[in-house]
């Protein structure tokens, strides 16, 4: 099994429209990586936060599947 050693996620809470009116990200990750943030941005959205990094698998899902191109995934093998 290929070892990732090191993980790191990117959102741009200016692109995001938010998880209520969206949530794709938290739909696709299969590893429950994603929370809904608790307080509101300038924007008046609530964008996702990568909570549990430690199981992100480096799938990139979240960020192919993100309409918004909001979030960035970089793994570093
Ligand atoms: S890369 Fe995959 S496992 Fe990691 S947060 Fe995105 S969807 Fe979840
Ligand atoms: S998929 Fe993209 S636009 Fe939708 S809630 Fe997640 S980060 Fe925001």
């Amino acid at each position: 099994m290929k070892k990732i050693n090191h993980i790191h996620i990117s959102i741009d809470k200016k692109l995001c429209k938010g998880v209520d009116g969206c949530g794709l990200c938290i739909h696709v990750c299969p590893k429950e990586v994603y929370k809904i943030a608790d307080s509101l941005t300038d924007k008046g959205i609530k964008p996702p936060e990568p909570v549990n990094i430690d199981q992100c698998s480096g799938c990139m899902l979240c960020m192919m599947y993100c309409p918004d191109f909001s979030i960035v995934v970089e793994v570093e093998k």
